[in-house]
């Protein structure tokens, strides 16, 4: 059973920030890693990476499947997973 509505609010969250530019201004590494801890934070409290990350995965440069940060995409997921999941 997962926390939606937990999910959901970081989702909001995130995307308030970036709407606030904050992620242009912290930049690619930095944002990633900022991502990455919001993940494990939420991971705690049974959260839904696919959903926090809805949206905004590409755009954060995080794949809500593996959790890590990336740089290539095919549709939301890494080009990583993309293959893993294809193969
Ligand atoms: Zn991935």
């Amino acid at each position: 059973m997962s926390n939606h509505s937990g999910s959901y609010m970081l989702n909001t969250v995130l995307k308030k920030l970036d709407e606030s530019s904050v992620f242009d201004y912290l930049g690619k590494e930095k944002t990633q890693i900022f991502v990455g801890e919001i993940l494990d934070l939420a991971f705690e409290y049974d959260c839904n990476p696919g959903e926090i990350l809805e949206d905004l995965g590409k755009r954060l440069g995080v794949c809500y499947y593996c959790g890590r940060p990336a740089d290539e995409f095919v549709g939301d997921i890494c080009k990583q997973c993309n293959e893993r999941l294809g193969s």
